[in-house]
């Protein structure tokens, strides 16, 4: 039997308290935050210092009253039932377990990345800021691995105060979602993401829009599996430039939100 979430976006108000449970929990350090004009993020970007973060998506309709209405979407890792990130690792440093979680070895890890290019989500986050002085680690949400084998919920599920979040075995899980969707068909769009994507998820979701609307990607059922040998070949060289490329480019942008901060958003 495997553990999953249901997430009804239905639910959700988009209050940010799972962000916010994840970040206690996990000793997370707090980011710069930014407005864009469709869409609000807290902070930019799922990173290694942001595993679960909600989504604000203003979608724009006659058919809402006064013509718009906002849908909020927590993201964080899928806990794919056949990781990429699993089959990209060349020394085995992430691991798909039968309980539900993937889990990640920091003493295996290489640092090569290819996890983080071979995720359909754009999920896993390096720690870029800790340069040459340390090792620097993928991060990602690991479903709280640690609470469960201590018997409690996963922190973010925990602490949804509408119960937007839910956790429990997947099949159950799977039979609830039909479940609600059979019984509110008005309500809901007949589509459980994750269901089957990428060959299925451990993070299963419900909404009343259809999931391109608010960024979710279009998948197929088809697992991705990455062939590591032929990538390393072909990368490697690429990979090394790369890495200064991103290191660079992260050291401006440290720079200019210290130097310019007229651009971040007071009030979170
Ligand atoms: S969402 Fe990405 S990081 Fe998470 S299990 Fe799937 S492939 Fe791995
Ligand atoms: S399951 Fe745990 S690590 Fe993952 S988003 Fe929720 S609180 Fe964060
Ligand atoms: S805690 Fe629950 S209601 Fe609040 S943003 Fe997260 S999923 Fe939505």
């Amino acid at each position: 039997m495997s553990k999953a979430f249901l997430i009804d976006l239905t639910k959700c108000m988009g209050c940010r308290a799972c962000q916010v449970a994840c970040k206690r929990w996990n000793n997370l350090e707090a980011e710069h935050t930014s407005m864009t004009s469709d869409s609000w993020t807290n902070p930019f970007r799922l990173s290694a210092r942001t595993w679960t973060r909600v989504d604000f998506t203003e979608l724009q309709s006659p058919q809402y009253k006064a013509g718009m209405k906002w849908v909020f979407a927590r993201r964080q890792c899928m806990h794919c039932l056949h990781p990429a990130c699993v089959s990209a690792c060349p020394v085995g440093a992430f691991r798909k377990t039968d309980e539900g979680p993937v889990v990640y070895d920091a003493q295996k890890c290489i640092g090569c990345r290819y996890c983080m290019v071979s995720c359909p989500f754009g999920v896993p986050g390096f720690e870029w800021d800790k340069g040459l002085l340390a090792q620097p680690l993928i991060k990602k949400c690991k479903m709280c691995v640690d609470r469960l084998g201590a018997g409690m919920e996963p922190a973010c599920v925990k602490h949804c105060p509408p119960r937007a979040t839910i956790f429990g075995e997947r099949d159950e899980l799977l039979a609830t979602a039909k479940e609600r969707i059979a019984a509110n068909p008005d309500t809901y769009i007949n589509h459980i993401y994750g269901e089957n994507e990428v060959g299925g998820t451990s993070m299963l979701y419900l909404s009343s829009v259809p999931f391109e609307q608010i960024g979710f990607p279009k998948l197929g059922s088809e697992a991705v599996t990455v062939n590591t040998e032929a990538v390393m070949e072909k990368t490697l060289p690429f990979a090394a430039a790369w890495t200064v490329i991103l290191a660079a480019t992260y050291g401006v942008v440290k720079f200019r939100e210290r130097t310019n901060p007229q651009g971040e958003e007071k009030n979170q």
